[in-house]
């Protein structure tokens, strides 16, 4: 498989002033066309560095892509040194100029003299047109090496890229084939419970290879398909995604961009009932995940966030549940479950209630304790969990947990 390496170019870079997101972008972007990114490497402006990083990046990488350094001014080097290293002359390429004219009239700037770089090239070296801005890109051999020289704003890399790359990348050979990345997202158990389920796929060696990842207690497994369309590398996921959604059952709760938020508002459109919510420990996480699902239809009628005495009692929390177990308890989350369930006229009541720092933790709790409550007309549950995490993942996790048990229940119900 092609080795990339890619250098990103910006003193605004190395001092820490801008994130580098190119080189992200790039490493996502050459994987889809099956080409693997050894190295990240950020440069400053700065003419012995830039020297440095493109002699070795040519000697140890098949393809180097670099952005930034394309500019007019002083600081930007990128074409010098591509020219020294090659041990070739700056040509005048006359085409550019005229486009980079034309810019600056259409943006009615003036035409400074220096700008007139930006039409000078390394002898032998192809221009890389630039639909959105004024500085071409460079494609030229270095020891051998493919190297591609793009401008630094992202907008007008990631032009270049679709426009002029990729089309070259697939002529050159260097792309080999199309690596389509399909994701699964689960949330309920951990990723080693996950992976049990799963170790005949997410062996090293596995074909299609198999990933696994976790993040805020959503585990991710990522199928690569690979083949020489697009058509073909998916072909090879269809079947282990099959097999996975078999495995896991309701444990998945989506794909690719589709968030749990987003799940979860779905079944319960699907049902046809209504839910209200009443939150302790999550202050209103949950209201807000809900807030951003995209809802065809008003089932979601409000919640309330449940902090001190009156607004538990709006909740609906009485006072001998909270005085005989304290509001962070499971009694406490299903008397809010029940009682905002009643209160906003809903068919469904769903709360939470735990301790996320250990400064509310009491004598008999721990920080970590999480209960998420259901309501229904004739029943109710509830559900225990401790997290070993942050504060904010306490809350950010038992949120998730709480649509995740509502989604559930909605699937027992239509089953
Ligand atoms: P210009 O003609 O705009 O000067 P350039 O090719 O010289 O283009 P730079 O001067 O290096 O590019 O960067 C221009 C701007 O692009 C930076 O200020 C920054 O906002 C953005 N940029 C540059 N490199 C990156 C990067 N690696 N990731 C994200 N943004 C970047
Ligand atoms: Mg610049």
């Amino acid at each position: 498989m092609t080795k990339a390496e890619i250098i990103s170019i910006g003193s605004e870079l190395t001092s820490g002033r801008n994130l580098d997101t190119n080189s992200a972008w790039l490493s996502r972007e050459l994987a889809e066309h099956g080409i693997e990114v050894g190295w990240h490497t950020t440069i400053a402006d700065d003419r012995a560095a830039n020297l440095d990083c493109f002699s070795i990046a040519s000697r140890r990488a098949a393809l180097v892509i670099s952005t930034g350094g394309l500019g007019p001014t002083l600081d930007d080097l990128t074409r010098e040194v591509l020219a020294e290293l090659a041990g070739v002359p700056l040509e005048y390429h006359e085409p550019s100029w005229r486009h980079i004219e034309g810019i600056l009239r259409n943006r009615n700037r003036p035409l400074p003299e220096r700008n007139r770089v930006q039409a000078m090239f390394p002898k032998g070296s192809e221009v890389l047109f630039n639909a959105r801005g004024t500085a071409p890109g460079v494609w030229m051999r270095l020891n051998g090496t493919m190297v591609a020289a793009l401008p630094g704003p992202p907008r007008e890399m990631v032009g270049m890229f679709h426009d002029e790359v990729a089309p070259r990348l697939a002529g050159s050979g260097l792309a080999r084939g199309v690596l389509v990345q399909r994701r699964i997202h689960t949330f309920g158990e951990g990723e080693s419970a996950i992976e049990e389920k799963l170790s005949d796929l997410t062996r090293r060696g596995h074909n299609p290879e198999v990933g696994i990842t976790a993040s805020d207690a959503t585990i991710t497994l990522r199928i690569f398909g690979k083949g020489s369309t697009r058509a073909a590398a998916q072909a090879q996921i269809a079947p282990i995604e099959a097999v996975i959604r078999e495995r896991l059952g309701g444990l998945v709760y989506g794909a690719d961009e589709e968030e749990l938020e987003q799940a979860t508002a779905e079944a319960l459109e699907e049902s046809h009932l209504s839910l209200a919510t009443a939150e302790g420990v999550t202050g209103g996480l949950v209201a807000a995940m809900l807030d951003r699902a995209r809802w065809k239809r008003r089932c979601y009628l409000g919640g309330i966030v449940a902090h001190g005495l009156p607004g538990e009692a709006l909740a609906g929390l009485p006072e001998t549940t909270r005085l005989e177990h304290g509001s962070r308890s499971a009694e406490a989350a299903l008397a809010m479950a029940r009682g905002v369930r009643l209160a906003m006229g809903a068919d469904l009541g769903l709360a939470t209630a735990g301790i996320a720092s250990p400064g509310e933790a009491g004598p008999e709790k721990e920080a970590g304790q999480a209960w998420v409550a259901l309501a229904w007309q004739g029943g109710d549950a509830c559900w225990p969990h401790h997290w070993f995490a942050s504060p904010a993942e306490v809350r950010s996790r038992t949120a998730k947990k709480a649509l995740n048990q509502l989604r559930l229940h909605l699937m027992e119900r239509r089953a």
